[in-house]
């Protein structure tokens, strides 16, 4: 069973991302566009991430129209979904636009701090007090995200992402993700064991793994792959961690 439940169509073609899911015996590929790469999504709602290039869809029939390319692949099932933000100002508009359609899968993403600041952003103060605050607020909207029910989401995204642009953790953040994960399993959502921050911060997924572990919340591998040669990536790193902590996979 070899699930890669997070990847874009935005640089490259959805065919490709199937062939090579297909080459890396990937069973099941879970084709997950960003909500913000959707015209009328942009118009809606004020994102504070987006990406500065790549395709955008005009509507969702657009992007589901993408599919039919690929119904016809042996061996790999292509799972319909998207990556949505959770942006508290804007929970109804992205309510509204997300059950527009059905879906297959539906993963929750955090990329924005309050007042709409990137998640990502390299900027920010990072002295140690700073760059504490603003993990406990993290960790704190995710906590937010998972008792909303702004979707019928199933994954939280990147857990740790915060560290691209604020590389000093706290301390006890092995004691933060633990009570993200309680969090995560009272509310029936996994938590993702990403692919690219596998490559990044291995050690900080070993946290969210280990955090896993200890409160039996179930996990999601994601490759969060925009190439080919991206998916599936690091899949031997979560599978070792979700070994090593005896975890529930979605
Ligand atoms: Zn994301
Ligand atoms: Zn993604």
């Amino acid at each position: 069973m070899h699930y890669d439940n997070h990847s874009h169509i935005i640089l490259a073609s959805i065919e490709s991302m199937v062939a090579a899911a297909k080459k890396t015996q990937v069973s099941r590929l879970s084709v997950t566009e960003h909500i913000s790469q959707f015209t009328f999504a942009r118009q809606a709602v004020k994102f504070g991430s987006v990406h500065e290039s790549g395709r955008m869809f005009s509507s969702f029939d657009d992007y589901l129209k993408e599919f039919e390319k690929v119904r016809n692949i042996d061996g790999v099932q292509v799972r319909r979904g998207l990556e949505v933000d959770y942006i508290r100002d804007f929970k109804s508009e992205i309510h509204d636009a997300v059950s527009m359609k059905k879906w297959d899968v539906l993963l929750c993403s955090i990329h924005e701090l309050r007042g709409g600041i990137d998640l990502e952003e390299k900027k920010l103060p990072q002295d140690k007090k700073s760059a504490e605050e603003r993990w406990r607020e993290y960790i704190e909207i995710q906590k937010e995200a998972l008792k909303s029910d702004f979707i019928p989401f199933d994954v939280l995204t990147h857990p740790e992402r915060l560290a691209v642009g604020t590389p000093t953790v706290p301390e006890d953040l092995e004691e933060l993700m633990v009570e993200l994960a309680k969090v995560a399993k009272e509310h029936g959502k996994a938590l993702e064991l990403n692919g690219a921050d596998l490559s990044r911060t291995p050690d900080l997924v070993r946290k969210v793994a280990s955090a896993c572990g200890r409160t039996r919340c179930k996990v999601s591998y994601g490759s969060d792959s925009h190439y080919p040669d991206q998916v599936s990536r690091n899949f031997d790193l979560a599978i070792g961690l979700i070994e090593k902590y005896q975890i529930e996979v979605i």
